[in-house]
């Protein structure tokens, strides 16, 4: 009996700490970074679990996570302290116990921004995933100009939720963002100059502001918020007006050296394709993006037609128009042969596509599914998903990008959160 409470708690113990890397070699610093990484990723999964069971126990949270009892209080007075989750009810049992139940703290917001060529939309989403507000405004074409103005109407925003605590906001951009000095690395279709965003707006809001490239706030959502519990290898495409990717592999957002990871779209597929807005030739995105297939139909119709949206186009091709049709089968097919390069060096169970991509997605999607089955070299395909509403996606992104500075994936704060850690004195 002993041995086998033994056993048990020696297993326990295995969970407890199994996320931790074990690193090779005797590096003290490095068993420190482990272990907190360690503690993030635990906390993490009890922060998820707390949201899609609450009302919960203490001890029905240990159930549930395999964690130890003590591992889970330990978590929870730290999330109390942090205020991310609150203490309810009280429930009796018929055994006459009485363990307090624990919610998220739903009166915890984040101020949002989703920021477009010539538009920027913002809101207000509580820490369940509820988007309280939303609402867009114009962008000048000038970055300071713009940043001033949405700050501004953020600001108004917040101040109708005045009972509300504010953890921070996050803004996703349709670009690589150097998280550190809070300015955009590459942003080809804003074509915006080189300015501090992240200062400028955290001075007008008066609260810290999280920065992230939109597929990454999307894939971030999709773990907060969405449906990618247990999935530890996944790729998601945000395919728009470009084509942007993020990458979860073994667990954690890939960001790499620089913050680029995931740039596919701006792989060269043909040398002698057509000039891309990053300024080389034939990238993936000139091919599989809105834009290429808008450009599609353009050539494919006769008569010079005046200039509509992507959404336009997929409502003519879903009332019979032959041309819009083609124009977005082309756009599917160009999408579907890439995904050789996402399958090759990952492996991904899942990949998930948001973006304007969803209002073509009954078109795409069976497109997309055979070319990709096309290009495995062996194995199962990975499964191919919509994830859900374009606009909601974005919005509920930028909130996850808030929640992920307290998180173990990282992000592209992945270098300096990692290099930080690292180089934290014993
Ligand atoms: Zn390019």
């Amino acid at each position: 009996m002993t041995r086998t409470k033994h056993q048990q708690q020696s297993r326990r113990r295995r969970s407890d700490s199994e996320a931790a890397i074990r690193p090779r070699g005797d590096n003290s610093q490095i068993e420190i970074a482990s272990m907190e990484f360690a503690r993030k990723v635990n906390r993490d999964a009890v922060l998820r679990l707390i949201r899609s069971m609450q009302p919960i126990a203490r001890v029905d949270l240990a159930r549930a996570s395999g964690l130890q009892n003590s591992t889970v209080s330990s978590l929870v007075e730290q999330l109390l302290s942090e205020g991310w989750i609150r203490e309810g009810e009280i429930l009796r049992t018929a055994r006459g116990r009485r363990p307090t139940q624990i919610s998220l703290n739903d009166r915890l917001s984040m101020l949002v921004a989703d920021v477009h060529p010539g538009r920027a939309r913002f809101g207000v989403v509580d820490l369940n995933g509820q988007v309280l507000s939303c609402s867009e405004v114009a962008m000048p074409l000038d970055v300071e100009e713009g940043v001033q103005k949405l700050g501004l109407a953020m600001l108004q925003m917040r101040a109708t939720y005045a009972d509300r605590q504010f953890e921070g906001a996050g803004v996703c951009i349709p670009g690589r963002v150097d998280v550190e000095r809070g300015r955009l690395m590459v942003a080809p279709n804003l074509r915006w100059r080189d300015f501090d965003i992240r200062e400028a707006l955290a001075k007008t809001l008066g609260m810290p502001v999280e920065m992230e490239n939109d597929a990454n706030a999307c894939l971030l959502s999709e773990l907060w918020f969405g449906h990618l519990d247990g999935v530890r290898n996944a790729v998601l495409l945000a395919i728009s007006e470009g084509l942007g990717a993020s990458l979860l592999a073994e667990g954690r957002l890939i960001s790499g050296r620089n913050g680029m990871a995931g740039e596919l779209g701006h792989v060269c597929i043909d040398p002698e394709g057509p000039l891309c807005n990053c300024g080389r030739r034939g990238c993936w995105e000139v091919f599989a993006s809105s834009r290429a297939a808008l450009h599609h139909y353009t050539q494919l119709t006769p008569e010079p037609n005046t200039p509509i949206s992507y959404e336009a186009l997929c409502r003519l091709a879903s009332t019979g128009d032959d041309a819009a049709h083609e124009a977005i089968c082309r756009q599917g097919t160009a999408i579907g042969s890439g995904l050789r390069m996402v399958t090759a060096a990952l492996e991904p169970e899942v990949i998930l596509f948001v973006g304007e991509i969803a209002y073509a997605w009954e078109i795409v999607a069976p497109i997309i599914e055979r070319e990709c089955r096309a290009s495995m070299l062996a194995g199962q395909p990975p499964r191919i998903a919509c994830a859900g509403d374009t606009n909601k996606a974005h919005i509920l992104g930028a909130a996850a990008v808030v929640l992920q500075r307290h998180s173990g994936y990282f992000s592209s704060a992945g270098p300096s959160a990692r290099k930080a850690e690292l180089q934290r004195p014993a």
